[in-house]
């Protein structure tokens, strides 16, 4: 299919959005093209943005197991590193941020924590702009904010990897089921296994009694996100 000017509007929704839910772009690609083929498109898309090295990935966020279409770097190196627009002072916080969520085992930081933070930074940055710049960072999808703490963002996850992987090397853990790096899961009490939320509801959507995906332990089986009987549950956990 050839690039147009309705692929263009797809690209530019992406891009104003920095990530756009998968059913708002089915709709819009609807609307434009009166057909349901997403392959179609986004792969004229990304044919279009090969030599840029760029591409729109489909990722999926740990928090509301959505998928997110992200336009991304197809080569991302350490020299990037973490560079997403905001001042020195914000910066600091993010990276803070980022890295106490890295080497934690919750995989989150609490809202009261990170407005904390900003008296102990290099630059000062009061606790307002702190609170304006989240909101925005919230707002991009460079981090997911839910019940009061703040999560990594699914634009992080299609982003800075790589910067992770520099950074965090040896904190970094992996899903049980899809083997991708992760930051929040839920565990399995038994074997300490670390499972993506949504990859743990495909899993048990295609099969039945199966427990946990590492010790099939059939007690954990039930790790709905409610249960706190369950031995699996969402981290952390007692
Ligand atoms: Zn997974
Ligand atoms: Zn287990």
């Amino acid at each position: 299919m050839a690039y147009s000017d309705k692929h263009k509007i797809i690209l530019q929704t992406i891009l104003h959005e920095g990530a756009l839910n998968e059913d708002r772009g089915k709709l819009l690609i609807n609307d434009l093209f009166e057909h349901n083929n997403v392959a179609l498109v986004i792969n004229a898309i990304n044919a279009k943005l090969q030599h840029l090295n760029m591409a729109i990935k489909y990722i999926n966020c740990e928090i509301d197991g959505k998928t997110y279409w992200i336009l991304t770097n197809t080569v991302q190196d350490a020299i990037k590193g973490l560079y997403i627009g905001c001042s020195k002072a914000e910066l600091d916080l993010l990276r803070n941020i980022y890295s106490t969520i890295a080497s934690s085992s919750e995989g989150y930081v609490s809202s009261t924590w990170c407005l904390n933070l900003c008296s102990s930074l290099k630059v000062k940055l009061s606790k307002d702009n702190a609170q304006l710049f989240l909101n925005d960072m919230v707002e991009k999808k460079w981090l997911s904010w839910k019940n009061g703490r703040y999560y990594i963002g699914v634009r992080s996850i299609a982003e800075l990897l790589q910067y992770f992987k520099d950074t965090h090397e040896d904190n970094l853990r992996t899903c049980t089921l899809c083997k991708q790096i992760l930051f929040y899961g839920k565990k399995c009490k038994r074997c300490d296994a670390i499972t993506h939320t949504y990859c743990l509801n495909t899993y048990k959507e295609n099969e039945t009694n199966l427990g946990c995906p590492n010790c099939h332990n059939t007690s954990a089986v039930n790790c709905s996100d409610n249960s706190s009987t369950s031995d699996m549950e969402t981290e952390p956990y007692k």
